[in-house]
């Protein structure tokens, strides 16, 4: 089975069933294994239940009437008073008669005994009986030994008779009767030196009743003794059943345990020896998943991490499973495709760049547009900067494109705007093209009589470039006019009218002749005087302005 995992690129579903067969054919061994057994042990406890614990219960209550039987007879023969004897004898058959509906055989030859616990019970009787005369006959023995004693005047101890024929004296049996006839040795030796005929006969009177006290010796001595080898066998043969049940008993309880034992002996080792095996598959599953899942897995996100840092990804031995191997060999070329794209990312970030630029300047003058001027004064207005503002349009130049046409005025554009590029310290940081033949230069932080002084040079860089203008009937040169306004905070509120006067004021220097430089009324968007010229204003280092020193 293992076998399948050595081939390389099974599907994943192929794997995880090959996985999995092995559990489910390993559960059912061990159940297949197990089955008979838990079926046995539960037939097993089945049966104690049902069979064997009323068997026990039946078997103890057996035992428990021959114990009282025994207990029955004994009083029987022990008992004393003759109504505690037919007492006990009636209890004993009631108990033999209760017994006949006991199927056991030890009930059976219990219930047999009937016969000879009456005869036991007789026998007690008689026993009675004979102590009854036993005891008539030691009183007139008594009062013969008293005649005597008071014939003779000796004491001759008729006492000791009592002392004999009592409860001791019969359990001592023959022996007892020996020495009471050894203690009453003196009077048969008085009698036999009897001298008168008084004495002669009280002899007589104690000679008939010792051999009456003899006779009723015997007879209950007899009665006596048949109660008791009766009582005796009686007495054998019921411990002789109760052994029997307790041993079958024990037996049967020893086999059964026996049994059980044997059963779950079997179990315990079979779910010992199925979790051994279920420990090893279990290994071995963690091994496959180690080897086929994880490893691959940590090599795939490895090799990712290291794409990510921009390294070369590492070779991964062969996978087992087909979609993980997939997933490995994409790897590689994802590396490349990713290469690709970052190269073509930072194109496209170069171009938009560009674009970016190329958005902002005039592709005519190469100096930024007007979107470039609107950024600009919005940003300023940000940053609440003082701004001075040139608004310029190059003079009559529509009779210029007129007279010399549209690519002699592109050309004159592009030099005016050159130039004036040239002549500011910040470049092309602070000229726009506008719109047309109108251009912006917008001056950060530069007061209205700088910003004066800056159109100024501007107008006169534009002049001495001396670009002949057919249609301009003053100089005969392409010339501009130039419009000032500043404010000393730049605000989005004021933007709007810094435009305004800067315009109004280029308007004004159109008015008044052209080539010229006019500024709007002073504070007339600030509401503030002028600002002083800052020291560094009007001494830029470019060659207009080393040139406008010149002149
Ligand atoms: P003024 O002194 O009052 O400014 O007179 P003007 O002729 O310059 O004024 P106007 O605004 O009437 O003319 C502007 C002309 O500028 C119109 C148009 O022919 C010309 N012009 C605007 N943009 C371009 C451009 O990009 N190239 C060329 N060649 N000419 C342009
Ligand atoms: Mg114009
Ligand atoms: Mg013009």
């Amino acid at each position: 089975m293992l076998g399948g995992f050595s081939r390389t690129n099974l599907p994943v579903q192929r794997y995880l069933a090959l996985l999995v067969l092995p559990w489910g054919a390993m559960l059912l061994l061990a159940v297949a294994v197990l089955w008979p057994y838990l079926a046995w042990f539960q037939d097993t406890v089945e049966s104690l239940q049902d069979e064997q614990l009323p068997g026990v219960l039946e078997a103890q209550r057996t035992r428990t009437n021959l114990n009282v039987l025994r207990k029955q007879l004994a009083i029987i023969y022990l008992a004393e008073a003759p109504a505690e004897r037919r007492r006990a004898r009636l209890q004993a058959q009631a108990l033999l008669a209760g017994m006949g509906h006991d199927p056991s055989p030890a009930a059976s030859a219990a219930v047999a005994m009937e016969p000879r616990v009456r005869q036991l019970y007789d026998a007690c009787m008689a026993a009675d009986r004979a102590l009854s005369r036993l005891h008539r006959g030691e009183m007139e023995l008594l009062l013969a030994v008293s005649r005597l004693e008071q014939l003779s005047g000796r004491q001759l101890a008729g006492a000791v008779i009592f002392s004999h024929t009592g409860k001791d004296g019969m359990r001592h049996g023959r022996k007892a009767f020996e020495e009471m006839r050894r203690l009453l040795a003196p009077v048969a030796a008085l009698c036999d030196s009897a001298a008168d005929d008084e004495s002669a006969g009280a002899c007589e009177a104690y000679g008939q009743r010792w051999g009456a006290l003899s006779v009723a010796w015997e007879a209950r001595l007899a009665a006596n003794e048949r109660a008791y080898v009766l009582w005796q066998e009686l007495e054998n043969e019921l411990l002789r059943l109760i052994n029997v049940i307790s041993s079958r008993e024990l037996q049967r309880s020893l086999e059964e345990a026996e049994s059980l034992s044997d059963a779950t002996d079997y179990i315990v080792w079979s779910v010992f020896v199925f979790t051994l095996g279920l420990l090893a598959f279990l290994l071995v599953l963690v091994l496959l998943l180690r080897r086929d899942l994880l490893r691959p897995l940590v090599g795939i996100a490895g090799n990712l991490s290291r794409l990510r840092d921009g390294q070369q990804p590492e070779p991964i031995a062969p996978v087992r499973i087909a979609e993980l191997q997939e997933v490995a060999d994409i790897v590689p070329d994802l590396g490349g495709y990713l290469g690709s794209l970052k190269e073509h990312s930072s194109r496209l970030e170069k171009e938009k760049a560009a674009y970016s630029r190329m958005s902002l300047m005039d592709s005519l003058t190469a100096i930024p547009n007007r979107r470039a001027f609107d950024l600009r004064l919005a940003d300023l207005a940000d940053r609440r900067r003082p701004v001075g503002l040139i608004m310029l349009d190059v003079d009559m130049f529509k009779v210029y494109n007129d007279t010399l046409g549209h690519q002699e005025g592109d050309a004159c554009l592009r030099r005016v705007a050159q130039t004036m590029r040239d002549c500011l310290r910040g470049g092309e940081k602070e000229i726009f093209r506008y719109g047309g033949e109108e251009f912006g230069v917008v001056l950060e932080d530069v007061p209205r009589e700088a910003a004066l002084q800056v159109a100024e040079r501007l107008r006169r860089a534009v002049e001495r470039l001396a670009l002949p203008h057919p249609g301009n009937p003053q100089t005969g040169l392409v010339t501009i006019s130039l419009g000032v306004a500043a404010v000393t905070e730049l605000t989005e509120d004021n933007l709007a009218c810094l435009l305004d006067a800067a315009d109004h004021a280029l308007y004004a220097a159109k008015k008044n002749g052209r080539n010229r430089v006019a500024d709007a009324a002073e504070g007339v968007c600030s509401g503030g005087e002028d600002e002083p010229a800052p020291a560094g204003a009007g001494t830029e280092k470019s060659a207009c302005l080393a040139h406008d020193d010149r002149l």
